[in-house]
């Protein structure tokens, strides 16, 4: 009877012994486990990722960008493209006058009798402002396009409105309105915006040239990237 009860409790002994050593065993390997998902989350990452944030990289995109010349520049433009090759005969606009390859966009607000202001599409000096026959009032900015000079041309502007000539003006700057429909401020022209872009500094009224090779005197207004308004 003393025998089996000793061997019950040497049983016992062994068996918590046991349970302890396994314990332990398990605690440890559990440890090691872990470690290793532990070392895979880099803390160096989680840092870094801030510091590569590219607030950069938008500046000169924005800096490229040109200020519309009139609101709805783009979405107005329904007749009169760049380039487009125009007679009596075949205008959009009638009755026409011209003909020729047009050297600008012509931006329409007919229906529209609220005054419509334009706006300097760049930083830059007025270089021309007056009133000639085929526009009525009409001025011109010199501005930097690609680090080179170039001239804008705003044609049927209201001859009151005009701003002078050498003023200095900064981008998104309203400078005149246009002028009255089919009066002297339009030279009898219906209310629209006749918008060039000269591929230099000269300082050239054409709306219209007699052959197409001399549209390389010109620039499709509509290839500049304009700032959304
Ligand atoms: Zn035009």
């Amino acid at each position: 009877m003393k025998s089996y009860r000793k061997k019950i409790c040497l049983f016992l002994i062994i068996l918590f012994l046991w349970l302890i050593v396994a314990g332990v065993d398990y605690f440890y390997l559990q440890q090691k486990r872990t470690k290793p998902n532990e070392i895979t989350i880099p803390p160096t990452e989680q840092t870094s990722t801030p510091i590569v944030m590219p607030t950069n990289t938008a500046a000169p995109q924005a800096s490229a960008e040109f200020y519309p010349p009139i609101d709805q520049f783009k979405e107005q433009i329904t007749k009169k493209f760049f380039g487009a090759y125009i007679t009596p005969q075949n205008s959009p606009v009638q009755p026409e006058r011209f003909k020729g390859y047009h050297t600008g966009v012509d931006v329409e607000y007919k229906d529209v009798t609220a005054d419509v202001p334009v706006y300097a599409l760049a930083d830059g000096k007025i270089v021309y402002s007056g009133w000639v026959s085929g526009y009525g009032g009409v001025f011109m900015i010199e501005f930097n396009l690609n680090d080179s000079p170039h001239t804008a041309l705003y044609g049927h502007i209201r001859p009151s409105s005009l701003p002078p000539k050498n003023k200095a003006v900064t981008k998104g700057e309203k400078l005149a309105v246009l002028g009255t429909g089919y009066t002297h401020e339009t030279d009898g022209e219906r209310r629209h915006l006749h918008f060039a872009i000269l591929s230099n500094s000269r300082i050239d009224l054409l709306g219209y040239v007699q052959q197409k090779s001399q549209l390389s005197g010109w620039i499709d207004p509509l290839t500049l990237e304009y700032a959304q308004q």
